[in-house]
């Protein structure tokens, strides 16, 4: 069976060299784990982070050892009462063939509730970050004129969909490419988008919300914050989810030129991680859930077949914005 490991650690832009392809024998689980052969597996912006040596909310990956992430797969050897051969579950041991999750760590998902790929992005993690970061972080009020950043990605493709199916005034989106712009308006209902490289971030965003902004879902960080800033109305909210415009730099980036404003316009700008916000996976899956269900809420995954091989293929296409919605990778069948 095959894994895909750390080689080295990245400076700035992450290269295929910095994976390491190994084989190794199918492992026998162990009292309490069970054997998963994965079927997909995530590539997510935070990995990006793990491969450096610093400490933050999660630990960095190993050089020498399997990388980790969210996956989905079917067990095939189980020790457990609650989790039978043929069961699929999700769990945090992708980049490989076959895991070893233990039982408690392995979640049971229904392929016929939803498709596979959903429990790792629109009804998983990435979904809960979506709602987590609007309602609870940037305390989102229906008749908010709302912006996000990344908006074609796996987060920012549900935020902005949220804040529409709440009651959002106008719902504005960037993104980097024509495609993902029509994308946008076209297909997921957003009342304008831009494409970021068009242009300076501040006029399009200035053009594209003539009455400002009240709240902002930020995943990019830099010109996009800055543009943000300048744009939100008094006593306008910030969620700061993300900075993929940064995770590559090899110095600091420079704040914000213009945070300032936050004073003079009481502005809340506050940072979340979606691990803190479980309380409300419930509501988060009955809610989003029942949209997706009935169809108002749409949603796209981007699919690289071929195997774990071509995972930090996909890793490295994600950072460069070749997903529209989630990234994913097909392990098996
Ligand atoms: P996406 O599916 O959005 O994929 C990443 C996207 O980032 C790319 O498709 C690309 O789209 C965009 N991007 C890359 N470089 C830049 C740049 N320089 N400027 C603007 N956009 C860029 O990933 P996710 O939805 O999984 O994650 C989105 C954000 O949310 C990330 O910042 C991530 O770190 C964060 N996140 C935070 C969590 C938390 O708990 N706080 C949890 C999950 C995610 P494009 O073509 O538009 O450039």
């Amino acid at each position: 069976a095959l894994e895909v490991r750390l080689a080295s650690r990245p400076q700035g832009w992450p290269t295929e060299d910095n994976f390491e392809i190994a084989e190794v024998a199918v492992p026998k689980p162990e009292a309490g784990q069970v054997l998963v052969r994965n079927t997909l597996m995530s590539v997510d912006p935070y990995m990006r982070g793990r491969m450096n040596d610093v400490k933050s909310y999660v630990p960095p990956f190993a050089i020498g050892k399997p990388l980790e992430g969210g996956a989905v797969g079917e067990v095939v050897e189980s020790t457990v009462d609650d989790l039978k051969p043929g069961d699929f579950v999700l769990h945090g041991l992708g980049w490989r063939e076959y895991a070893l999750p233990d039982a408690k760590h392995a979640t049971k998902v229904d392929p016929n509730v939803a498709p596979l790929g959903a429990y790792l992005g629109v009804l998983g993690m990435p979904g809960l970050t979506a709602y987590a970061g609007l309602l609870e972080v940037a305390a989102f009020r229906e008749g908010d004129a709302v912006f996000v950043s990344g908006a074609a990605g796996a987060v920012g493709q549900v935020a902005g969909q949220i804040a529409r199916l709440r009651g959002a005034s106008r719902v504005i989106g960037s993104a980097g490419s024509a495609a993902k712009v029509r994308y946008l308006t076209d297909e997921l209902g957003f009342d304008a988008a831009f494409n970021y490289k068009d242009g300076p971030v501040v006029e399009q965003l200035r053009a594209a919300a003539p009455d400002g902004i009240d709240v902002y879902f930020d995943n990019v960080g830099g010109d996009h914050l800055e543009a943000a800033l300048t744009v939100l109305n008094t006593h306008g909210r910030a969620a700061l989810c993300g900075a993929i415009a940064q995770y590559n730099d090899t110095a600091p980036p420079p704040g914000p030129r213009n945070l300032a404003l936050a004073i003079t316009k009481r502005l809340t700008l506050r940072g979340f991680i979606v691990m803190d916000h479980q309380h409300l996976q419930q509501d988060f899956v009955r809610e989003v859930g029942s949209w997706v269900r009935d169809g108002k809420l749409r949603y796209t995954e981007t699919v690289v077949d071929g195997g774990v091989r071509r995972a930090p293929e996909a890793f490295l296409g994600m950072l460069r914005g070749q997903n529209t919605g989630k990234m994913l990778v097909k392990l098996a069948d």
